[in-house]
């Protein structure tokens, strides 16, 4: 593609709009480790010398990408448990499914608030080149711990604008794959939806990115779905952002 810049966008983009979980931070072994802490606590109390922990493969099969009062319900079907559904004000710890998934989130925020996540670091370098390159820059997310999780890998300075979990609820924004959260971020910016470029790494964050008509949509490849990501409408698919501006591209790649 002629008319690229050493970002690796297309020159007349303006602003860049990223994806926290995923594409910012390697948060996924920090919802794992908070998971099995949460549901081997309640199966041991449960099941005493029976007691089976929460594995990985739990993880992947039974709760990875689900919301998380889903995740509840899933791995304890998975064993035969039953367990009543509750309300969303249950304290954490209740043995309700709203209390399992409120003490989950409570020991995810304990863990990244003592510094338990990490960034990915080739997104950072990233971020600084195309602020020193003067574009503008978002983080769009879910999460209602956005904040949170920024401050834990000291990035919040990285960007002039945050639509969340918290915002977007604030707003009455729909989430992905609805493209409303990143227009809102653009408009943050003061920049058109066709002049901003969106990082993402979930399948329905490639649907945002196309329903937004945004000008340039990377997706971010970290577990060998590529095709997945041009299907929904990436423009191009890296493994890592530095691929962005590190390495030459090869003939006829997009
Ligand atoms: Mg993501």
């Amino acid at each position: 593609m002629s008319g690229m810049t050493d970002l690796g966008l297309p020159e007349n983009i303006l602003a860049c709009l990223f994806d926290l979980d995923g594409v910012i931070s390697r948060t996924a072994a920090v919802h794992a480790a908070a998971w099995k802490q949460a549901f081997d606590a309640f199966l041991r109390e449960r099941d005493g010398a029976d007691f089976r922990p929460f594995t990985d493969a739990d993880y992947a099969e039974y709760v990875d990408g689900r919301p998380r009062v889903d995740g509840v319900r899933t791995f304890l079907a998975s064993r035969g448990v039953g367990l009543p559904l509750g309300a969303p004000d249950d304290p954490p710890g209740t043995a309700t499914v709203h209390g399992l998934a409120r003490r989950k989130n409570e020991l995810f925020l304990e863990r990244i608030r003592s510094g338990g996540v990490e960034a990915y670091e080739g997104t950072l370098r990233y971020i600084e080149a195309a602020r020193a390159d003067g574009l503008r820059t978002a983080v769009v997310s879910a999460s209602a711990n956005c904040r949170d999780v920024l401050h834990a890998l000291d990035a919040e300075h990285l960007f002039d604008a945050r639509v969340d979990g918290v915002v977007a609820a604030e707003r009455h924004l729909p989430g992905k794959p609805h493209p409303d959260t990143f227009l809102a971020a653009a408009r943050d910016l003061g920049v058109p939806p066709g002049r901003a470029a969106v990082f993402e790494d979930a399948l329905a964050g490639m649907d945002a990115g196309r329903a937004g008509r945004f000008g340039y949509v990377v997706g971010v490849d970290r577990v060998g779905r590529s095709a997945a990501l041009y299907a929904h409408g990436a423009d191009r698919v890296v493994t890592d952002l530095a691929e962005l501006t590190g390495e030459p591209r090869e003939p006829g790649e997009r």
